[in-house]
């Protein structure tokens, strides 16, 4: 089979699970996740699993790619920050849906790949950022979109007072001992609103940057 019929079964199969949403499976048609994957593993990218991507990280399962964007209800007015840009798989796709994506990554080798996709791709709508995620993107706040691509084990308090009123947020909270849960929440006048999308099973949102070896403890700077 070809990678792109093995593209389309999966988009297809994606649908007859449940994502309804037209634009979001014409980006994901769009987006080209062979690119996305070392290439030991081109073979296996239109399969819905996890896939290795170095520094112990995994470019996330199509299928909650897909339900994360569509619980992030995103159109092409808006700008979104994205936490743990990974591969780029998922920036790539929200950037087919959004008008600009603010992606940060704390695996600087990581994103230098993901940049170059973006560039091969000629993606001209992302700006990225080597950094810790928990502190979000000041400079851009507030957003009205902000989705997260690994657990934490609450609600990062700087990034939920970085979304706008009626703004959301998509994460996964949860530690890996326990289940965890996608969690949809929005912030209205006095608070948040918090709804449960269901469990998945993601990476840790780690604090802080590496250790860059032979800096004997001191964080990498940005
Ligand atoms: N959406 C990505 C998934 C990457 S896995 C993709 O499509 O490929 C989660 C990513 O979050 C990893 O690359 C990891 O390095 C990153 N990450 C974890 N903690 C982070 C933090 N505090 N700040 C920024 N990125 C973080």
């Amino acid at each position: 089979m070809t990678s792109a019929s093995k593209k389309i079964r999966l988009i297809l199969s994606l649908r007859q699970s449940g994502i309804i949403d037209t634009a979001l499976l014409t980006a994901m048609e769009r987006v080209p996740r062979e690119l996305f994957v070392p290439e030991a593993f081109s073979d296996r990218a239109y399969e819905d699993t996890a896939l290795p991507i170095g520094h112990g990280q995994t470019v996330s399962r199509p299928r909650i790619v897909a339900q994360m964007i569509e619980a992030l209800d995103v159109d092409d007015r808006v700008k979104v920050l994205e936490i743990g840009t990974g591969s780029g798989y998922q920036t790539a796709i929200l950037s087919h849906l959004c008008r600009r994506v603010y992606s940060i990554e704390r695996h600087r080798e990581l994103l230098r790949g993901a940049e170059q996709r973006f560039t091969a791709l000629g993606r001209r709508n992302i700006t990225t950022r080597a950094g810790d995620g928990w502190r979000g993107w000041p400079e851009q706040a507030p957003f009205t979109h902000i989705i997260v691509c690994a657990a934490a084990p609450e609600i990062p308090p700087i990034l939920s007072g970085q979304l706008a009123v009626g703004g959301v947020l998509v994460i996964p909270v949860g530690d890996e001992r326990h289940e965890q849960r996608i969690l949809r929440v929005t912030r209205t006048e006095d608070g948040l609103d918090t709804h449960d999308c269901g469990p998945v099973r993601f990476l840790p949102l780690v604090e802080g940057m590496p250790v860059a070896p032979g800096a004997s403890g001191q964080a990498e700077s940005r």
